[in-house]
């Protein structure tokens, strides 16, 4: 109904992709993290890391239900550490870049980070400020044609590999949102360092970094847009980030889910299979059901999206809905899996370390329901 022969040509080109690059060495990047620059140069060369971005740059200036295809089939791979990974160069690092950076910025970091050749991180992230992003105290300081800048940022996603982080740091003393700015900050740049690669609970196949900025000068050039406006242009670039949580969460709860029904088929107990238990195929129905509310409702955002509407209303519930629902379902297979379910032989495990992450990064659940409340006038 939404999507036609240019979508399914866009829908088998990612899953062969899925299906042949990513998921037979999605056991072995559990243990050794994925070779982004290997896998994105792949990705680059077929066009998928700017579906939706100017040719000008080397996108394909295609609308949103490409975008919701190619994040579909990306919610297929067997692990949220590379789908994170993929969806940190595609929609949450380089927005801000397309829709607000320089010709320079463009042709010198944006163009290749669509092509492959370069892997991008965001860094907004601090010690001390997470859900808070006001709070932050990575700062900017103007000195002569650039800025030095001096702080640290964690949690960052690609942080190991990334070739240029996109930092979001304090450039004024003024009070209120207009006193930050975003930096391209190149990794070579004298001052920079990867202080640490974090071990995490899930997402193992993709790295997490702490980053150091000790007097790192970076010439003005290398400002996304307006001195001041970088915390407005992160908030708008939140928007592609927590949108594209919601299709790759569906697609995973479903896929969860079939992974179960395989198993409660097969598996006999009291003399039949446990499939046949009607609590447990009533829960599978209501899981089903929600996952196809969901479902709708991206489709409703990807409407609107395309007719350039503000949607911070309903990409904050679709995130939230996205996380909550996840985790309980991935949770209740697990059950359905029994003892087996707690085996890490069984691929529901990592999913179940996978999916925590979902209700924190890219804005928590109780940041979303704030971001509602507020757009309700609470
Ligand atoms: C896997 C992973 C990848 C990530 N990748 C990146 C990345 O690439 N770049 C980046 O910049 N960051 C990244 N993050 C960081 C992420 O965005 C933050 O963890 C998140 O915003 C929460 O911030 P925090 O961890 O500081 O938690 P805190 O802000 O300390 O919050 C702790 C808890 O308190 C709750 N809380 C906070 N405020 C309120 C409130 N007003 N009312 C009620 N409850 C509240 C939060 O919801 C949360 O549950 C990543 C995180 C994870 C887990």
């Amino acid at each position: 109904m939404y999507f036609n022969e240019e979508h399914n040509a866009l829908r088998q080109t990612v899953r062969r992709v899925v299906d042949t690059e990513i998921n037979p060495n999605m056991d072995a990047w559990e243990e050794t993290t994925a070779p982004l620059h290997d896998l994105f140069e792949k990705m680059g060369d077929l066009g998928l890391l700017g579906i939706c971005y100017d040719p000008e740059v080397g996108g394909q200036g295609l609308d949103y239900w490409f975008d919701t295809v190619f994040l579909e089939e990306i919610g297929h791979i067997h692990g949220v550490g590379v789908q994170g990974a993929i969806a940190d160069q595609t929609h949450m690092a380089t927005p801000a870049l397309h829709e607000f950076g320089s010709e320079y910025l463009k042709e010198a970091f944006l163009r290749p980070a669509v092509a492959g050749e370069m892997v991008a991180a965001i860094a907004v992230t601090e010690p001390g400020a997470g859900s808070d992003v006001a709070a932050m105290r990575t700062r900017a300081t103007k000195d002569g044609n650039g800025y030095i800048i001096n702080g640290t940022k964690t949690f960052i996603t690609n942080g190991v590999q990334a070739d240029f982080v996109v930092v979001l740091a304090r450039s004024s003393h003024a009070p209120g949102y207009h006193s930050f700015s975003l930096f391209v900050v190149p990794k070579e740049l004298p001052g920079f360092s990867v202080s640490r690669e974090l071990d995490k609970l899930g997402w193992r196949s993709s790295d997490t970094a702490e980053l150091f900025f000790d007097d790192v000068r970076v010439p003005e050039e290398n400002r996304i847009g307006t001195e001041g406006e970088g915390f407005i242009y992160q908030m708008r670039q939140f928007q592609h980030e927590r949108f594209a949580a919601i299709p790759m969460s569906y697609v995973g709860a479903r896929d969860v889910i079939d992974m179960t029904v395989e198993h409660i088929r097969q598996r006999v107990v009291f003399g039949k299979p446990l499939s046949r238990k009607q609590v447990l195929r009533h829960r599978i129905a209501d899981w089903l059901t929600e996952i196809e509310c969901l479902k709708q409702l991206t489709y409703h955002i990807v409407r609107m999206k395309n007719k350039g509407m503000d949607v911070t209303r309903e990409v904050s519930m679709g995130k939230l809905l996205a996380g909550q629902m996840l985790r309980r379902i991935t949770d209740g297979c697990l059950q359905m899996f029994g003892g087996m379910g707690f085996m890490n032989e069984s691929l529901i495990t990592r999913y179940y370390r996978d999916v925590r992450a979902a209700s924190i990064a890219g804005g928590a659940d109780e940041i979303m329901r704030d971001v509602i409340a507020k757009m309700e006038g609470l």
